[in-house]
């Protein structure tokens, strides 16, 4: 009789440490091990993401500028990354975007796509958008470097392709993704240059094969042997969170003194499963629509 596999829900977050290095995959997704001190592009990052989302919610800047200032430590006293930048970036994004002619269907939003073999891919967008008569992920970004190469890595990228997929599944249309990007540098914001949207594009047949793919990398993720890949400790010229745990042989004594455990719910901290949560998502009429939506639309089988 052939055994059937236990479910293995991931996301692209998961998919990605593995891809980066599986120690780092296991350190952070089986270990559940995170750095006692979180670093300050990612807590600027991740509180730009929820004050953002806010002004979509129609929040007054005064109070989503406070969201920023409360919210955001700064633990590292990150010099750039200061809570009065974050305030002060927020009035300039406000200004330029407040006519934006862009309208949110959604925002933060959950999915969770059956693929075969018991998988699950989750994941939530920062929103599902209508501009120009085409639905849009919309994705935001904070960076410190923003130069004219910056979107091209979303030409061939797996966060925007899971993202379209979970977009394709709870609307059933999705035109690629639109990437909102904030630059966090030492000048005063400036409206032009360091607040910018590009739009990248995925075809039908594109998100077939990065489906395809990511049936074959979570294979690996399942049952494939755990190494380190040295080559990428250093990733964009900084340290990888695991630098110290790695340099000292993987020493209990370091996970002791230096982490600490967050467990990573691929399903977004939702109670019931991340399926589950995609009903709950859509109120009233539109959990019958989404019903008829319940298996995934972009078929392995038409990969040739
Ligand atoms: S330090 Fe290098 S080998 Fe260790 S987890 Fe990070 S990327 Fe992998």
């Amino acid at each position: 009789m052939t055994k059937i596999a236990d479910t293995f829900y991931f996301d692209y977050t998961m998919m990605s440490a593995f891809l980066r290095c599986r120690f780092y995959y296991y350190f952070r997704h089986i270990r559940h091990l995170v750095p006692k001190v979180t670093s300050a592009p990612l807590s600027f990052g991740s509180t730009w993401h929820s004050a953002t989302e806010l002004l979509t919610k129609k929040k007054s800047l005064a109070e989503v500028q406070k969201h920023f200032t409360t919210v955001y430590t700064n633990e590292t006293k990150d010099q750039i990354r200061t809570p009065e930048k974050g305030a002060l970036m927020l009035k300039v994004y406000e200004e330029k975007y407040r006519n934006a002619p862009i309208k949110f269907l959604y925002t933060e939003t959950p999915f969770a796509i059956h693929f075969p073999d018991n998988i699950i891919l989750c994941g939530r967008m920062d929103g599902i958008v209508e501009w120009r008569d085409g639905v849009y992920v919309f994705e935001r970004k904070t960076t410190s470097k923003l130069g004219i190469t910056f979107f091209e890595k979303f030409e061939l990228n797996y966060q925007i392709d899971c993202y379209c997929l979970g977009c394709m599944e709870l609307v059933g249309a999705c035109n690629g993704a639109i990437v909102d990007v904030a630059r966090v540098c030492k000048p005063a914001p400036n409206m032009n240059d360091d607040f910018v949207r590009d739009v990248v594009s995925r075809t039908k047949d594109e998100l077939v094969l990065a489906k395809k793919n990511m049936i074959e990398i979570v294979e690996d993720m399942r049952h494939g042997p755990i190494y380190q890949n040295k080559d990428a400790c250093m990733l964009y010229y900084q340290k990888c969170q695991y630098h110290d745990l790695c340099m000292g042989a993987c020493d209990e004594r370091i996970v002791r003194a230096s982490y600490e455990t967050s467990k990573w719910d691929c399903s977004h901290g939702l109670k019931e499963k991340a399926e589950d949560a995609q009903l709950n998502l859509f109120k009233g009429e539109e959990v019958e629509r989404k019903k008829t939506l319940s298996n995934s639309i972009i078929e392995i089988d038409t990969v040739k």
